[in-house]
């Protein structure tokens, strides 16, 4: 045992050290990264084919740090185990609120989307905080879209559903973000309290030239709208993806074709574009 543990030690690689103090380092540089602005907000542009306008805005969490910025990936992630996305949450939701409170005004036909994990949905009074937080910054619920993964809903308990319920009665949406990348069936749709499906950009991705048929594609888009969801494409890139969604009747895109994700302040063209229509 003792061999055993001494090459265990050895095979202890300096790069695994040097990962493990990256980490840690991360961990706590998260902790002081809130306390000390260092987390912002982008904002990418969700628009409807129909009419051509901008009708909401996803928010994504940034991390500048001095030596550069940290990708959500990284730090998301990290945040969840630590239970900091609590803070994280409400810092980008309140940020969020605040810089499009006049964007949004009192337009039924314009939201707000932000990203929810599944560790801040275990809070017993999420939605309260959430609510509040729209009242304080004068943005109507109705407004206001969560975006959650299928994940959420993988132990989902009577809390977790009492805290969706909760938002939902007073207005707000709820989006299954990624759609069609989680365990459950298409069948299972039916069962989860969602107003959107958003289909996640690998099948998008699949959209090469616009003449193939991807009957995965039609089928979920067919399948959400007769649930009565809306459905939202995200990673458009390309004129014809762009174009293959529209044919399939997805209501809303998003993707770098349209935009990439911006501070509110270089966004204003986008808003200025929304306003003139
Ligand atoms: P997501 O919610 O699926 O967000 C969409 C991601 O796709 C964003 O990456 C966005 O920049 C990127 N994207 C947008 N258009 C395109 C496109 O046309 N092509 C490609 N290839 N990518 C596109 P980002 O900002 O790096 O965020 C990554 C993930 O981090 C998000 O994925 C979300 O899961 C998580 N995240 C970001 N902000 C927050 C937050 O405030 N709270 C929580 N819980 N998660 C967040
Ligand atoms: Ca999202
Ligand atoms: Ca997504
Ligand atoms: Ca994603």
């Amino acid at each position: 045992a003792k061999a055993a543990g001494k090459n265990r030690f050895l095979r202890f690689h300096p790069d695994m050290m040097a990962a493990l103090v990256q980490r840690t380092d991360m961990e706590s540089g998260l902790q002081f990264a809130l306390q000390g602005g260092e987390i912002t907000v982008d904002f990418q542009p969700i628009v409807s084919h129909r009419s051509g306008q901008v009708v909401q805005f996803e928010a994504l969490a940034r991390w500048d740090r001095g030596a550069g910025r940290v990708p959500p990936s990284d730090f998301i992630p990290l945040a969840e185990r630590t239970g900091l996305i609590r803070d994280i949450g409400l810092e980008v939701m309140s940020q969020a609120m605040a810089q499009l409170a006049d964007w949004l005004g009192e337009d039924p036909q314009r939201s707000l989307a932000v990203n929810v994990s599944g560790v801040q949905l275990q809070e017993h009074d999420f939605a309260a905080k959430v609510l509040g937080l729209a009242e304080t910054r004068g943005v109507a619920a109705r407004q206001l879209v969560l975006e959650v993964t299928e994940s959420v809903f993988f132990h989902a308990d009577c809390d977790l559903i009492r805290q969706l319920s909760t938002l939902r009665d007073a207005g707000a949406r709820v989006a299954l973000d990624d759609f069609g990348t989680g365990y459950s069936s298409l069948g299972r749709l039916q069962d989860l309290p969602v107003d959107t499906v958003k289909i996640d950009k690998t099948f998008v991705s699949m959209v090469r030239t616009g003449s193939e048929r991807l009957p995965i594609l039609s089928s979920m888009i067919n399948m959400a709208h007769s649930l009565g969801l809306t459905v939202t494409a995200e990673g458009i890139e390309t004129a014809s993806q762009a174009d293959y969604l529209t044919a399939l009747d997805c209501d809303a895109l998003q993707g770098y074709l349209f935009s990439l994700p911006e501070p509110a302040a270089r966004l204003e063209k986008a808003l200025r574009r929304a306003e003139e229509v």
